[in-house]
């Protein structure tokens, strides 16, 4: 969760929206990203679509030990990759600022830990309130 954090700050610093995420392959990080919507121009590069690209091509045996973490509750978006490519297990940094799909994860049996981490909900909240029309077209509002 550390790295996803610094993934999120990055994504500040650059001017984006901080959310990151990283993709763990037994114990090693096999690839982090950042939100990138603001930077790139880009309407798919959340923060956990950028870390599975820039993962690259995987074979499926490999995702399917694979951990995901990521600063905040995935969207409906990021989750549909989680389901495509069977990840099996998420941890989240967050969900108070914002609720992604985890009921759908949840049936499809990923498995969900949720930390509520103190740093991952201040970095969202202070975002949001300085920034909320970036913020609300992030989520499709
Ligand atoms: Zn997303």
């Amino acid at each position: 969760m550390k790295a996803a954090i610094e993934e999120a700050l990055k994504g500040l610093n650059e001017g984006g929206i901080p959310i990151g995420s990283v993709l763990v392959h037994k114990g090693e990080i096999i690839g982090r990203g950042h939100n990138r919507r603001v930077q790139k121009g880009s309407v798919i590069l959340h923060g956990e679509m950028d870390a599975l690209e820039n993962a690259g091509r995987l074979p499926a045996a490999t995702y399917r030990e694979c951990v995901l973490y990521t600063t905040l509750s995935p969207c409906p978006m990021c989750t549909g990759a989680i389901l495509l490519y069977g990840i099996p297990k998420v941890v989240i940094g967050e969900n108070q600022t914002f609720m992604g799909a985890e009921e759908l994860l949840k049936a499809s049996n990923v498995e969900l830990t949720v930390e509520n981490d103190k740093e991952c909900i201040e970095m969202m909240q202070t975002f949001i309130q300085q920034h909320p029309v970036l913020w609300n077209e992030d989520i499709g509002e």
